[in-house]
């Protein structure tokens, strides 16, 4: 029952956008193994097509396939046989059979960073992991879900690219709208960090300032996609949302690949609307069902910044529903209040036997220099948030330090300077002498 009121808190934000269509879509997209859209809510099913709110029910759409049967041996060969990229997967995902061909940044296959140093640190025993997703083209995740969605504007013959973004979704948009060949115009928050919003306008796209928040920018663009002026536009995150979604899933399948074709037993992830999270459950489910990896259980934990922890304290509460929150945070990329996925998060943390938790701003900075000064990687405020969820997660005893953990960094730190900056510089200016370096102190 809870779960139905929960639904239609959601589902009450979409009601104004409903169902676009578009003419040819049903019959002559090919999308490789995609065969429809299905509702998560109420399982009906649509054609393939630039919509994502279910006509009847308005939950959320979510792309359905027909996957490869038979001998997973074959098909664990022929991925491994493929790019170093996403595009290895394509037989999972919801892109024609040739997408490698096509012009595309290609991401994935990042570094997934066995970090036996902060695992001392940590306390951890059974192996901790980092999957350095910083290693992307426009050094977020941000390039995995929109490679896809690219695919999907392609095959609607769409020829505008936009998005409303917390910073680093604009920047992958503009670089992969770039590439691909598509005119790009996306929304950000006025006031984001310096980093971001260079790596948003340096590809030449339309970058727009909106004076709110993310939940604010994620409103205006709604009403653009109903009204004349978005006409033509592909949302990455609105009109082809169950196609950029899909893009989270290789981050499961290439951090069970890299462990040998192996589940990990837990993974800490952030979250910002939870689509990230979600996603890689369903993707983890899929290795399963197609039998690439052992059945067997796994813990999904979530983190988030305090200043924006609408997820972490309805888990903590023991709430369904998840009440919208004003953020305030360092962590920026993380900072959607009213994040659309945010009940089915609370279902895969419980059922998976994970949680969610937070971290302050504090405990975010010396999550960034901790995982620095262990494994030199240097995360933006994303990183810090589950590396420090971790360490909390570790010390609660929720984390179990015994078993195989793996932990995302989703963005890169150059991107967040504004961060660490206030604490971090030279530990001495002196003149160029010996005497100036010997008085300094610093020669050991
Ligand atoms: C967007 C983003 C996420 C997660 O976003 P979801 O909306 O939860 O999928 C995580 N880390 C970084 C750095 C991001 O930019």
């Amino acid at each position: 029952m809870a779960k139905c009121a929960m639904g239609k808190m959601r589902r009450k934000g979409l009601a104004i956008m409903a169902v676009q269509t578009i003419d040819n879509a049903a019959t002559t997209v090919n999308l490789g193994p995609a065969v429809a859209l299905s509702c998560r809510e109420c399982g009906e099913r649509f054609d393939l097509g630039p919509i994502f709110a279910c006509a009847l029910c308005f939950g959320p759409l979510e792309v359905a396939y027909d996957l490869p049967t038979g001998d997973p041996e074959a098909l664990r060969k022929r991925i491994e046989a493929g790019p170093d990229n996403i595009w290895r997967y394509a037989p999972l995902l919801p892109v024609p059979a040739n997408v490698a061909e096509k012009p595309n940044l290609n991401p994935g296959f990042t570094k997934l960073v066995k970090a036996d140093n902060l695992a001392r640190e940590l306390g951890v025993t059974g192996g901790l992991y980092v999957k350095d997703d910083s290693g992307n083209p426009t050094h977020s995740f941000k390039d995995r879900v929109v490679a896809i969605a690219v695919e999907a504007a392609r095959a609607f013959g769409f020829t505008t690219l936009s998005c409303s973004s917390t910073g680093n979704l604009a920047g992958a948009v503009g670089a992969a709208a770039a590439r691909a060949g598509f005119r790009s115009c996306v929304f950000i928050p006025h006031d984001l960090e310096q980093g971001k919003v260079v790596m948003a306008a340096v590809y030449g796209g339309e970058l727009v300032g909106i004076e709110g928040n993310y939940d604010d920018v994620n409103r205006f663009c709604s009403e653009l996609i109903g009204d004349p002026l978005g006409e033509g536009w592909g949302f990455v995150n609105v009109n082809l949302r169950p196609y950029y979604g899909e893009g989270s899933k290789t981050l499961a399948y290439e951090i069970c690949e890299q462990l040998g074709w192996r589940l990990p037993d837990q993974i800490v992830i952030p979250i910002a609307s939870g689509s990230q999270l979600t996603k890689i459950d369903k993707g983890l489910q899929e290795l399963i069902k197609l039998g690439l990896v052992e059945d067997k259980p796994y813990k999904i934990f979530g983190a988030q910044a305090e200043g924006c922890s609408p997820v972490s304290t309805a888990f903590k509460a023991g709430h369904d529903v998840v009440r919208p929150q004003k953020p305030n945070t360092i962590a920026k990329s993380l900072a959607i209040g009213n994040p659309a996925d945010g009940p089915y998060v609370l279902d895969i943390a419980r059922r998976t036997g994970g949680a969610v938790e937070d971290v302050n701003d504090e405990q975010v900075v010396d999550a960034i220099k901790l995982l620095a000064r262990t494994e030199g990687i240097f995360a933006e405020t994303a990183g810090g948030v589950t590396v420090g969820v971790t360490r909390k997660l570790i010390e609660s005893g929720l984390l179990d330090p015994a078993l195989t953990t793996v932990v995302l960094n989703t963005g890169d730190g150059l991107k967040t300077l504004d961060a660490v900056a206030p604490t971090t510089g030279p530990t001495a200016t002196i003149r160029p002498s010996l005497d100036a370096f010997r008085d300094a102190g610093l020669a050991h």
